[in-house]
Parts: C-alpha cells; structure tokens; sequence
C-alpha cells in the first residue's frame, strides 16, 4: 500500500498488523468500532491512504473525501442507527482534540444528543 505512515496506527489498522473490529470496507475507505466509544454505536470512518487532517484534504484527495462521506450512510445501516439519526464528527487539530493524525470521521449515535457540543469553559481562538 502506498502513502502510507508506518507511525501511523490507523495505517496499521488498513495494512492489519493491528486488530480492528471492522464493520465496512472499500476501496477507499475503512471503518470500525472505536476502542473508546462516546455513545452506544461509534465508528470510524478512515481513508486506506493515510491524509493527517480536514486542514491537509487538497484538490487531490477530492475524491477520497468524497468517498469518506458516502460511508457514512451504510456504516450507519450496519450500526444499526440510520433510521434513528447519527451525527458523523471530524477533529481537526488541537482545540478540536484530534489525537490520531490521520483523518477520521466519528459516525455515533444510540442516543439522543446534545447541540452545540461544548461542555466546559471556552478558550476562545480565531477571528
Ligand atoms: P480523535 O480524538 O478525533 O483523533 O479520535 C481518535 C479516536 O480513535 C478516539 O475516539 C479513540 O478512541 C479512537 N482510537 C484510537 N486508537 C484506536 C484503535 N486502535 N482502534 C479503534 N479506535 C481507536
């Protein structure tokens, strides 16, 4: 597999020297469960090629991104939440707290949820 980090876990996940519990794949894209779920049904949604973040996606990655999203509708079928609404997430950076660089969309949902989505005190950046 090419563009792929060999300090990536995620990367490792596509190549599968690391286990996953993986509910949907493609050419294009992974998913499956997360180790840490933050609602009932949580899945992520990675690209096999490795892209850090929403703020590296370039013209190139179009159809990638692209792709990324239309897995969220059968990754929710799969979860079983689909009739009964889901959100799908993407962390981008420090205040957002990515913590694996390698891009992901969070598909939960099991629950109703809250909006907007910022419990705690705010540290405000940006204009
Ligand atoms: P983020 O904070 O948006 O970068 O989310 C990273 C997510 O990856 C977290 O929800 C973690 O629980 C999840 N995660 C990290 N390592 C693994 C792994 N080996 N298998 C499944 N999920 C993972």
């Amino acid at each position: 597999m090419t563009h792929q980090d060999p300090d990536c876990i995620f990367c490792r996940i596509v190549e599968g020297s690391i286990p996953a519990d993986i509910i949907y794949r493609n050419n294009h894209v992974l998913a499956f469960r997360d180790i840490a779920p933050a609602a009932p049904h949580h899945a992520l949604i990675i690209p096999l090629r490795h892209i850090v973040s929403l703020s590296d996606l370039t013209a190139e990655d179009e159809e990638v991104a692209g792709h990324i999203l239309l897995a969220a509708a059968p990754v929710a079928d799969i979860l079983g939440i689909r009739q009964s609404g889901y959100r799908m997430v993407f962390n981008s950076g420090a205040d957002a707290i990515q913590s694996v660089m390698h891009i992901h969309g969070h598909v939960i949902g099991g629950r109703s949820m809250g909006w907007p989505p910022f419990p705690g005190e705010a540290v405000v950046h940006g204009q």
